[in-house]
């Protein structure tokens, strides 16, 4: 078996995955834990230290995970090959420069990497040649293994019992209901209402183990439609308080949440016997 300079199999099953928190970001990583973990580390860098967001002076796209290729300069295959390794604004932080982070910046990668117990190596660490934009897995499967199961049971209750695939349907679902009552009362009448304007609405943001990430999605946009509902109400002179319109979005939404709820009890029977 063809390995990376990390002892990870070359050209795993891998996924291209958007990163909870910014806007476009995508990476591809390897499925499973190793790529469960580099997403949390993402995640957390853009949250924490950088936004992931930014491109390049030139616009380009400068997030890279999975190339197959050796490392640069020398024969060993780089540890993207086994989709292991990721790149973060990769132009701003050019390979062999050292200082391209503040000093808090690189106490905050520090922390992110110690809540991973380290199975994850900045590349700013690296005695020999920098490579700043640079974190890789850097420990055993097991070990790897250990830490994202610990991530996700940090990331919240039943949903991450679900499958992803659950886990996605039930995204879907609750955003396209929130997503119909928006635009039902957008229709035209928001323009009236001070501060009404749509703005973006997060309709694809959705593949990760973090199940707070999921749930405080759905709920700041629950928000968002509960207010302009009950505003477009009132400049239109009906009784509707965000009370009443509150428990209406509340009971929908309760509704096919409780179907996922018995789905993971389900599971967790299952687990269990
Ligand atoms: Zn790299």
């Amino acid at each position: 078996m063809a390995v990376s300079q990390n002892g990870w199999e070359v050209n795993p099953p891998r996924s291209l995955r958007l990163v909870p928190g910014t806007v476009d970001v995508r990476i591809t990583v390897a499925d499973g834990p190793a790529g469960d973990v580099l997403m949390y580390v993402a995640t957390q860098f853009d949250a924490r230290v950088e936004d992931l967001d930014l491109d390049s002076t030139r616009g380009e796209l400068d997030d890279w995970g999975y190339a197959p290729r050796p490392i640069r300069g020398g024969a060993t295959t780089s540890n993207h090959a086994s989709a292991t390794a990721e790149d973060f604004n990769a132009t701003r932080h050019p390979l062999g420069a050292r200082g391209t982070f503040s000093r808090q910046q690189v106490n905050n990668i520090h922390q992110i990497l110690a809540e991973v117990d380290n199975v994850v190596r900045w590349g700013g660490d690296y005695f020999g040649r920098a490579d700043e934009m640079h974190f890789e897995i850097n420990a055993s499967p097991a070990a790897v293994q250990r830490v994202a199961d610990r991530l996700r049971d940090q990331g919240s209750g039943f949903l991450m019992s679900l499958s992803p695939q659950e886990q996605r349907t039930l995204f879907n679902r609750a955003m396209g209901f929130l997503q119909q009552r928006w635009w039902k009362v957008i229709d035209g009448k928001a323009a009236q209402v001070p501060g009404g304007s749509p703005g973006a609405i997060p309709c694809a943001a959705l593949d990760t183990l973090d199940g707070a990430y999921i749930v405080g999605t759905i709920g700041k946009l629950t928000e968002r439609v509960i207010k302009l509902e009950a505003q477009v109400a009132v400049a239109a002179g009906k009784e509707l308080t965000e009370e009443d319109v509150r428990s209406a979005v509340d009971a929908e939404l309760a509704e096919f949440m409780d179907e996922y709820e018995k789905l993971s009890i389900r599971d967790d029977q299952e687990v269990q016997g």
